[in-house]
């Protein structure tokens, strides 16, 4: 009898459905098909990879509204954030089927003549790929398109909190025309020995991980053991300026955006607002009375905030909002809560947060905005500075050359200027510090999946 677990609406705390809870032997069973997949798919043309990958983006909007019901069940996030996600999601199996034909090289003439090199990109192999619950398509997509375009084939392990999502993707890739095998899901609570078992094997030859830190740390020591290609999205803290010549109507917007997208569960979500001392009590008059107009429940019901994934993230995010206050922070704007099951917390402002307080260090991962009032830039870039992390950032400011001063100075892999989102699979996503390791996207993410070669040719004069 095959083990399984069940996924739960977080809005509701219904079941939804049943999946296959995964361990060790059908971790290695999935190895089995991909490494035999691999031989056949890594040869097929770059054109045909690229065909593929594009029919899996007209699939993906052909189905994009049951994929973001699918989505906002699963994972709890409002429809409006749901049908982004899917949105974005498919963008980056076209931006990949664009890339596909693109797999580059160099072809070069040594200094001491009589030698020519050919540099080629091929791709790394069987590669592991890990996701987290707070974006179920994007981030899924995000590892698997490049992965197939790169001539790689993957296993993949979704967040066991958002499994459907992940098994409704590989469908598409199967109607998509991709064969047995180049795409295995494990569906499993026991992430442990499920990814452990893919660490181990010879197989394996990449990790791609988006989640928190502290996983990300701990894979990385195993991944060790076999100096394994290793790609790495992790934690943010990111920090929102606002300049006392910015557009206020603008940085207010952006603000929401940037912290409330997802209900606060996201990577790049502004986890602290530094706004100049002189329009810091307009700033945050304004910015609280959007905060208190957000509607909370669930997403069927029209809610533009819904629950926190969890009853751990709920008394998480409680508990970080409980230290603030006793740490002197004040909450100014607070939406409510529906009276229902779900984890639900209420959109929060704190205002006269100081440096120094326990929630500028840690991500807040909910819907909770701390606000730190600045008087000067050189002073302000060293608070900003000032964590381990450095994933997104963002700007607001009147003058554009103050804008990107600012944010050139700012220690972020990404910084948004006069807007609260910075996500775009044209562009390569990804953190400094211990934000994480390589970019996703762009040319960069086809680069993840592929390891340069040289063929050094004799050339005699
Ligand atoms: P998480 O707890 O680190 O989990 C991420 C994934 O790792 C899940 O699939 C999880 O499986 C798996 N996992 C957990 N423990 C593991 C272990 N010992 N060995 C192997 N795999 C393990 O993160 P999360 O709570 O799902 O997601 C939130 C975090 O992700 C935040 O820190 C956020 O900033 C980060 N994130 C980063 C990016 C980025 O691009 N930089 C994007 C989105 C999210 P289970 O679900 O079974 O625990
Ligand atoms: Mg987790």
């Amino acid at each position: 009898m095959t083990l399984t677990f069940t996924v739960e609406d977080p809005a509701t705390l219904e079941a939804i459905a049943e999946v296959p809870d995964q361990g060790a032997d059908d971790a290695r069973g999935a190895v089995d098909r991909a490494a035999s997949a691999y031989a056949a798919w890594s040869r097929t043309s770059p054109r045909h990879r690229s065909d593929v990958l594009r029919r899996a983006f007209d699939l993906m909007h052909r189905d994009k509204d049951e994929l973001a019901v699918l989505v906002s069940r699963e994972n709890g996030k409002s429809l409006t954030d749901a049908h982004a996600e899917i949105g974005y999601a498919a963008e980056f199996f076209r931006w990949f089927s664009e890339e596909a034909v693109r797999p580059g090289g160099e072809y070069g003439e040594s200094p001491a003549g009589g030698t020519r090199t050919i540099v080629r990109h091929r791709p790394v192999g069987v590669a592991a790929l890990v996701t987290p619950w707070n974006f179920p398509a994007a981030m899924v997509t995000r590892k698997i398109a490049p992965a197939l375009a790169a001539g790689c084939t993957v296993v993949l392990k979704p967040a066991r909190e958002t499994p459907l999502t992940a098994l409704a993707i590989a469908r598409l890739l199967t109607e998509a025309g991709v064969p047995e095998g180049v795409v295995e899901i494990a569906t499993t609570t026991r992430a442990g020995e499920v990814v452990g078992t893919w660490l181990e094997d010879a197989r394996v030859r990449k990790i791609s991980f988006t989640g928190s830190t502290g996983v990300g740390r701990h894979l990385l020591r195993q991944a060790a053991d076999r100096v394994l290609n290793s790609s790495m999205e992790l934690g943010g803290n990111a920090p929102l300026v606002v300049t006392e010549d910015a557009d206020l109507d603008a940085a207010v917007a952006g603000a929401m955006v940037a912290k409330f997208r997802n209900g606060g569960q996201a990577c790049t979500a502004a986890n602290r607002i530094y706004v100049h001392a002189d329009i810091a009590f307009d700033f945050v008059a304004r910015f609280g009375a959007e905060v208190e107009k957000l509607t909370v429940g669930r997403a069927v019901d029209g809610a533009a905030i819904g629950p926190l994934i969890s009853a751990t993230a709920l008394r998480d995010v409680t508990a970080a909002v409980d230290l603030a206050v006793e740490e002197g922070a004040r909450i100014s704007h607070r939406a409510t809560t529906p009276d229902a099951p779900g984890h639900f917390y209420p959109p929060t402002v704190l205002a006269n947060v100081q440096e120094g307080d326990t929630i500028l260090r840690e991500e807040i991962f909910g819907p909770v905005a701390a606000i730190v009032t600045w008087h000067d830039d050189d002073d302000l870039i060293r608070q900003v500075n000032d964590t381990e992390y450095g994933l997104a950032a963002y700007v607001f400011a009147g003058d554009l050359g103050r804008a990107l001063r600012l944010g050139e100075r700012i220690d972020a892999g990404m910084v948004g200027i006069n807007r609260g989102v910075v996500s775009d699979p044209s562009a390569p996503f990804g953190g400094v510090k211990q934000s994480g390791l390589g970019r996703e996207g762009a040319r960069e993410g086809l680069r993840e999946f592929q390891e340069t070669q040289y063929l050094s040719v004799d050339w005699p004069e």
